[in-house]
């Protein structure tokens, strides 16, 4: 009975998850996804605790407290712009438990493991120790404790590579001769150890990629602990993880037109802020007045606000929407483009926008915005860069050639939000802001917008 009981929540919760991964897949029905992922959660929880291997109830409560503590502080304090580094540490601490649980069923049973198992177990411990190291780098570089440009040495990549065909010319030892334990715990040092350099040489604002691969791992590290523990829903669950957090990456990649490859291995920071240097400037840039863009936006038929990376850090979402309904109600028909990868995780912009009641029918997606500017009389750059560099389509030679970009310069008149000369993620300099259609709005956005908003009600 108690078994039939454990199963059915299993089913239920892994039910719960595959409808939950549908309604993440679509901003109007994110919430609701992420609510019925959560009820899985518990229906999950609900299930292990029912376990007749459980002895005591005393250390899963204590980890049931502590647990939640920390997750309602993270979610209580933890500033949106901080969600991807929160992110990082949450894949820490899934990979981390999930190589625990490998390495104490190996510890337990003294390395008397039949060759599945210990397969499924090597293939856990490995994924889950460089899982662990690699996300808290990754936490460590997207919270600026460490620097946030990629680290490298020659001939790192064929170092790596050795590294990592060590370890896993272990893992092979070990299925065959699972007894070794001197050996297992080398093998796990030298996962913890390829997790760290395998993050190193890569660019903070790459690390969502990075991210959803290690997301993928410690999902994948998950499923095998299921095999190994004999447990159905980690095993769904896990590989659910796993590829939603692959394809994830694939989506990013191909939005950035950028290959898997190029991510791990090509240092894209540095090499991009190198060639930006030798690229230099452009001519100058034409500063505009606030007064002037605030008549412009007044007597518009249509404006287009494209944003980015820059508002979130100025957290201008409200701003813009107060602007946005301002203008609205002058008549002037308001939409927002946004571009798969603005800001620094994917649905950036959609999360902040939706924060602030933007509805979802305003935002359209980079195909749908770019046919619209032509017949656009004004594009607001809300602190974006990369995502409107026109050398991504004009300049075959630079390092983002092919990447789409939201076309604003298509637009009658361009109105760019930004505190300075700070260049993008990228490094490279952008010739959208040295355009003639393009003026320079300088200022912290959400003070720009604010101040925009009070310009035009006085219009
Ligand atoms: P971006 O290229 O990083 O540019 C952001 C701009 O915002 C900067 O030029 C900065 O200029 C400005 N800014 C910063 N703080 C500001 C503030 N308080 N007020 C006004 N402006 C401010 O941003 P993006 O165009 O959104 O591009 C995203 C980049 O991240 C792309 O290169 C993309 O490939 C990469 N990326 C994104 C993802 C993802 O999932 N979203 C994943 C991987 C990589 P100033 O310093 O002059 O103000």
């Amino acid at each position: 009975m108690q078994t039939y009981f454990i199963e059915i929540s299993y089913l239920l919760a892994s039910v719960l998850f595959i409808l939950g991964l549908k309604g993440l897949s679509h901003p109007e029905t994110a919430k609701r996804g992420m609510h019925l992922a959560e009820f899985g959660m518990l229906m999950a929880i609900i299930g292990t605790l029912m376990h007749h291997e459980i002895i005591t109830y005393t250390w899963i409560i204590t980890g049931l407290v502590i647990g939640s503590l920390a997750g309602l502080a993270m979610g209580v304090w933890v500033p949106m712009t901080a969600m991807p580094q929160r992110t990082a540490l949450s894949h820490a601490f899934g990979a981390f438990a999930a190589a625990l649980v490998g390495i104490s069923e190996y510890y337990r049973l003294g390395g008397h493991l039949d060759k599945i198992t210990m397969g499924a177990l090597g293939f856990e411990v490995m994924l889950g120790a460089l899982t662990t190291t690699g996300s808290l780098l990754a936490f460590a570089k997207l919270q600026g404790m460490v620097r946030g440009t990629p680290l490298t040495f020659k001939g790192q990549n064929v170092f790596n590579m050795l590294l990592l065909a060590t370890t896993i010319g272990i893992f092979i030892y070990l299925i065959v001769v699972p007894g070794s334990m001197p050996l297992f715990f080398v093998m796990v040092g030298l996962a913890l150890v390829f997790g760290l350099l395998l993050v190193m040489p890569i660019g903070a604002a790459d690390m969502p990629v990075v991210m959803s691969l290690l997301n993928s791992y410690a999902g994948l590290a998950s499923a095998a602990t299921g095999f190994v523990l004999s447990n159905n829903v980690l095993i769904i669950a896990g590989t659910l993880d796993g590829f939603s957090g692959f394809i994830l990456s694939v989506l990013m990649c191909r939005a950035m037109n950028r290959s898997i490859t190029n991510v791990l291995f090509g240092a894209f920071g540095s090499a991009a802020a190198a060639t930006g240097q030798i690229e230099g400037q452009h001519g100058t840039m034409r500063e505009v007045n606030l007064d002037d863009v605030a008549v412009q936006l007044a007597y518009a038929k249509q404006v287009v606000f494209v944003p980015g990376y820059g508002m979130a850090t100025a957290q201008a979402q409200h701003a813009v929407k107060g602007l946005a309904d301002t203008l609205e109600k002058r008549g002037v028909t308001v939409k927002y483009g946004i571009h798969p990868v603005a800001g620094r995780m994917p649905g950036h912009m959609n999360v902040l926008l939706a924060e602030a009641n933007v509805p979802y029918s305003s935002l359209y997606e980079l195909e749908q915005i770019n046919p619209e500017f032509p017949a656009t009389d004004v594009a607001i750059v809300i602190g974006a860069n990369d995502v409107v560099n026109p050398d991504a389509r004009d300049n075959p030679s630079s390092p983002i050639a092919g990447m789409p970009i939201i076309e604003v310069d298509h637009a009658k008149s361009v109105v760019v939000l930004k505190r300075g000369q700070g260049k993008g993620f990228s490094g490279l300099e952008n010739p959208l802001f040295f355009k003639d259609v393009t003026g320079m709005l300088y200022g912290d956005a959400k003070e720009s917008l604010t101040r925009l908003m009070q310009a035009v009600q006085q219009a």
